[in-house]
């Protein structure tokens, strides 16, 4: 692989421009015109603009990705998170056409990218689930009777739902019948798929995901978990590793038993199986078969390049690194800082007129941002992520509070006084918080 076309923009295509530079990668950048300035673009050995604003023209644009690599002569393709990177079927076009797609087998992104094969098939793989229909549901009956024997309340979920979207709680049974009407015409005009199924709802659950690593070749790894419990509207907003619900034991038991997964599928590239975790159980609720925003976390606490890895994977090496070699080291915790009011979190587009970033040990800021840069209004609102790492959490916690303290984004709103008011909450301090606390600490403050 002598050069690297970045389908993505923002802090992530710089992330994936950095690994390629320490690989001795060449790398492209893509752009839409309202991107024309990014830092990732000004950063980038060559650039090409492939289209307007609206991502279904530009980064989803898969013609275009096509065209500009084939000009660039590129003979590989980073997707990034979001965008195009779960989508088999340009997957499949870029091995059509001789490239090579950095992440796993389009097959495994189908399967997971579907919430109902994917239940089903991890289930196959030892790995336990959310008690719930053991596929999509299609009549009233069925749903009626599946609720019945799984209790209430329960959760409506769209097979092809993604971002928190497509969900809908029943609460008793009188509820069940229009959570299963709205989830599925939500699901239609969302995501084109009407198929819906049925699973138990968790009441006071932590999120806890487990990082993994495989090369398609048979071996795979796991590089631990993140709790990412701290949420808004199913939306994760701070991720930690290691959680601070789970033992040493439970640690170990969860990351053998999806590793042994991921050797079953003889999984490729990174990964991550999502879990929710309620008084001592696991129980699967999907996988992600990309990189994600809170790799960082895992990187911090294990030393290993995620990008790195799956550069070198999707290279055709092996996995060099056995799980005996991946030691934990610390604490650590990412804040994703957002363009957006920290109170009414209304997006806040607009000039960066002042930028100042945090410094000093375990301090690291992955950021496209830069004074003077204007952040478009097209895209989502992520403008950086603060991660911190300490020898222990405490030292994390008192670590974080002082990168806030010295983080200055003058111009625009950001979400960085909501992190100052978290950092110093008691019952983060201890650790004890499930994914609906940071709603309803929202909803006391408003
Ligand atoms: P998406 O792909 O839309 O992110 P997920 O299945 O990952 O959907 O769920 C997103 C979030 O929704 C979870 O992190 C959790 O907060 C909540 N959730 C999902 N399934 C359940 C469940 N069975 N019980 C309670 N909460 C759930």
């Amino acid at each position: 692989m002598d050069k690297v076309l970045i389908a993505n923009r923002g802090e992530i295509a710089l992330r994936i421009l950095r690994a390629c530079k320490e690989l001795g990668i060449a790398t492209v950048a893509v752009h839409s015109t309202a991107d024309a300035d990014a830092m990732h673009v000004r950063l980038a050995d060559e650039s090409v603009c492939i289209g307007p604003p609206a991502a279904r023209e530009s980064y989803l644009n898969i013609p275009a990705l096509l065209a500009a690599c084939e000009i660039t002569g590129a003979d590989a393709v980073h997707p990034g998170y979001g965008f195009l990177s779960e989508n088999a079927r340009f997957a499949e076009i870029l091995e059509d056409h001789n490239l090579v797609f950095i992440g796993p087998k389009p097959e495994h992104i189908r399967i997971m990218g579907d919430k109902i094969a994917a239940k089903q098939t991890v289930k196959r793989l030892g790995i336990p689930v959310v008690p719930g229909s053991d596929g999509g549901i299609t009549e009233d009956d069925e749903a009626l009777t599946v609720a019945r024997e799984i209790g209430y309340p329960v959760l409506v979920k769209a097979a092809a739902g993604g971002g928190g979207r497509g969900m809908k709680v029943a609460m008793t049974e009188s509820d069940l019948l229009e959570a299963l009407h709205t989830a599925r015409s939500e699901a239609k005009a969302a995501f084109g798929d009407d198929a819906v199924y049925l699973e138990k709802y968790l009441v006071h659950p932590r999120h806890i995901e487990v990082q993994v690593l495989g090369d398609g070749q048979g071996a795979a790894i796991h590089l631990g978990e993140r709790d990412c419990s701290l949420q808004r509207r199913n939306q994760k907003v701070w991720e930690e590793a290691p959680s601070p619900a789970l033992n040493a034991s439970e640690r170990e038991q969860i990351g053998e038993t999806v590793a042994a997964a991921m050797r079953g599928l003889s999984y490729r590239g990174a990964g991550t199986v999502e879990f929710l975790y309620e008084e001592g159980r696991f129980y699967f609720i999907e996988m992600n078969t990309r990189i994600q925003v809170e790799h960082p976390v895992t990187e911090m606490v294990t030393g290993i390049d995620l990008v790195n890895e799956q550069i070198r994977i999707a290279g055709g090496a092996k996995l060099t690194i056995a799980q005996e070699d991946v030691v934990f080291r610390g604490h650590a915790i990412e804040c994703r800082v957002n363009a957006e009011h920290p109170e009414t979190f209304r997006p806040s587009p607009g000039r960066i007129a002042y930028y100042h970033v945090p410094g000093g040990l375990g301090v690291r800021v992955d950021s496209a941002a830069y004074q003077g840069y204007t952040i478009p209004p097209h895209y989502d609102s992520l403008i950086g992520k603060l991660i911190v790492h300490g020898r222990n959490r405490t030292e994390c916690l008192m670590r974080l509070r002082r990168a806030l303290d010295e983080f200055v984004v003058d111009g625009i709103e950001t979400t960085l006084p909501l992190f100052r008011k978290l950092v110093r909450n008691s019952s983060i301090q201890d650790g004890d918080y499930d994914i609906h606390w940071l709603e309803k600490m929202l909803a006391e403050e408003a």
